[in-house]
């Protein structure tokens, strides 16, 4: 048995990695590989002055994880978490638009009881943005094209919107793995091996 060929990293945000850790333990074990940060960067919005010093700490902690990917490993997901009262809700973030169609799909076939009171599938608590700045509409990004961009693997940001009550914190726990799962899934379809 090959090692996993989804990595994901944890922690990159400090005040996140709980949360990360939460969501990871719900998944089998060797159903992907984990890359925790010990001593992540703050995820606070960085005062003006600091804008330039923010930018630059991220790119050096992203690079730094490039020589943990293995050839193996199809599929960097990158997990963070924000707020949305409303939630829980999620925006994955990729440049690869084959991979952005196939989650698109993906969600669309996958019916999320827990997220919220109406809704039938993931499509409606899940966004599918592209990072690839040839896009007319695209996240702008602080982290480096080697990384978003990388002929090796396909990278996919993971942001967790969770609402600020325990039970929506739960639910956004339950949402968190199955994007994972579906993101593993989708990858293995679409990125050649
Ligand atoms: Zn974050």
């Amino acid at each position: 048995m090959n090692a996993a060929s989804v990595l994901v990293v944890i922690g990159i945000h400090r005040e996140e990695l709980a949360f990360g850790r939460e969501v990871l333990e719900g998944l089998d074990p060797g159903e992907v590989d984990v890359l925790e940060i010990p001593e992540g960067l703050s995820g606070r919005r960085p005062l003006p002055d600091e804008c330039f010093r923010h930018r630059a700490l991220h790119r050096a902690l992203y690079l730094q994880l490039l020589p943990h990917l293995d050839p193996g490993h199809r599929l960097l997901v990158d997990l963070h978490t924000g707020f949305d009262d409303a939630g829980p809700s999620a925006d994955l973030l990729c440049a690869q638009a084959s991979l952005q169609s196939r989650l698109a799909l993906a969600l669309e076939a996958t019916s999320m009881p827990g997220c919220g009171e109406a809704m039938t599938t993931l499509r409606e608590c899940v966004r599918v943005i592209t990072l690839d700045p040839r896009q007319p509409v695209h996240a702008s990004t602080v982290i480096p094209e080697a990384v978003w961009n990388n002929p090796g693997f396909a990278y996919l940001g993971v942001e967790v919107y969770l609402p600020d009550d325990a039970q929506g914190r739960a639910r956004g726990v339950v949402l968190a793995r199955r994007v994972i799962r579906l993101a593993g899934c989708c990858a293995q379809d679409v990125l050649p091996a």
